[in-house]
C-alpha cells in the first residue's frame, strides 16, 4: 500500500480514486441507425452477471463515488466545475455518452458524472452507472490530447457498459454485492481500472484488489475505440496513448514488467481494429476515409500514425 503514497488521498479512497473517470450531465440518446456489421464485434456478455442485482451494484457505486468526491474535496483535490480541464473532459463525455446506449440499454437511465481529481496517479475509471473520474496524473502527466482522452474515457465507459464489474462480482461469489462492497471496496467491481494504473506507474502491483481480466481489458479497448470513433475522435489516438504509457512506465518498478507486459500487445490489437472503426470516424467527420491525414499526437517522439 505504500505505493499509494504519491496520492494525496488516504487508504481505500485512494485506491478507489486510482482509476476513476468523470462525466458531465450528458444524456444518453436514442440508438442511431446502423448498417449491418458496422463497427467492432464482441461476444455476448456473461449471463453469470445476472446473479448480482444491477440496481444494487449501481447504487453502491453511486455511494462510493459520492464519498470519493467528498473526501477529495476535503483534500482540495476535487477540481472545480469551472476548471478548464474539467470542462474539457465534460465536453468529451457529452460527445461519447450518446453512443453508450447501443452497448447497454440501461445506460439511457444512467446519471452520468465526470470529475477530475488532483493526483499524481496515472488513472481513470468509470463506475457502474456512469460515474467517471480522471486523475491529473493521467490527463496532464501524459499531456493527453482530446482524442487520447476520449480513447481513455471510451475504454472506461466500456467496462461499465459491458458490466465487467458486475461479472467480476458474480464470479467472486458476491451475489449480495451491494451489502459487501462498502466494506471491502473490490476495485474492479466498482469500475476501478487497476490495469491501466499498473500499466503506467506500477502502482497496482501491490494492491490486493480484484482486477479486470485481460479479456475484459481487450474488450474495453475494442468497444472504447468504437464509441470514440462514432463520437468523432480519432481511433488511431489509441496507439499514441499506449506509446505514451509505455514511455511513462520506463521508470516504473520492475514488477510492472511481470504484472503488465501487455502494452505492446494492446497497440497491435488496436491496430487490428482500425479497419472496423476508421470508417465510423470518417463518417462522423463527414470526409472520405482516404482523405484523413495521419494522427499526430502532441509530443515530438511519437511519429504520425496512419
Ligand atoms: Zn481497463
Amino acid at each position: 500500500m505504500q505505493t499509494m503514497s504519491k496520492c494525496r488521498l488516504p487508504g481505500r479512497l485512494a485506491i478507489l480514486l486510482t482509476l476513476a473517470c468523470a462525466l458531465g450531465a450528458a444524456q444518453a440518446q436514442a440508438r442511431e441507425p446502423e448498417a449491418a456489421g458496422e463497427g467492432v464485434q464482441v461476444g455476448k456478455m456473461s449471463s453469470l452477471r445476472n446473479l448480482v442485482p444491477q440496481e444494487q451494484l449501481e447504487a453502491s457505486a453511486a455511494q462510493q463515488y459520492t464519498a470519493m468526491k467528498q473526501q477529495a474535496q476535503q483534500q482540495n483535490a476535487l477540481m472545480p466545475d469551472s476548471h478548464p480541464q474539467v470542462r474539457r473532459l465534460r465536453a468529451i463525455a457529452d460527445k461519447l455518452v450518446p453512443h453508450a446506449v447501443r452497448w447497454n440499454p440501461h445506460a439511457a437511465e444512467w446519471k452520468w458524472e465526470i470529475n477530475l481529481i488532483a493526483s499524481k496517479d496515472v488513472n481513470a475509471f468509470c463506475m457502474p452507472g456512469g460515474k467517471i473520474a480522471f486523475y491529473t496524473g493521467l490527463l496532464d502527466g501524459l499531456q493527453l490530447t482530446d482524442d487520447e482522452a476520449a480513447i481513455v474515457m471510451g475504454h472506461e465507459i466500456a467496462h461499465a457498459l459491458r458490466e465487467h464489474g458486475r461479472e467480476r462480482a458474480a464470479k467472486s461469489g458476491l451475489a449480495n454485492a451491494g451489502a459487501k462492497l462498502a466494506g471491502i471496496g473490490l476495485a474492479a467491481i466498482l469500475g476501478i481500472d487497476a490495469n491501466l494504473t499498473t500499466a503506467a506507474t506500477g502502482l497496482g502491483a501491490n494492491l490486493t484488489m480484484l482486477k479486470f481480466s485481460r479479456d475484459d481489458e481487450s474488450e474495453a479497448d475494442v468497444v472504447g475505440l468504437d464509441i470514440a470513433a462514432r463520437a468523432g475522435y480519432d481511433p488511431r489516438a489509441g496507439v499514441a496513448l499506449w506509446q505514451k504509457m509505455g514511455k511513462s512506465s520506463q521508470n516504473a518498478p520492475p514488477q510492472w514488467l511481470s504484472s503488465h507486459p501487455a502494452g505492446q500487445n494492446r497497440i497491435v490489437e488496436m491496430r487490428k481494429q482500425l479497419p472496423a472503426v476508421m470508417p465510423l470516424y470518417a463518417r462522423t467527420k463527414g470526409v472520405p476515409q482516404k482523405s484523413l491525414p495521419p494522427y499526430r499526437s502532441n509530443v515530438k517522439d511519437i511519429a504520425p500514425i496512419s
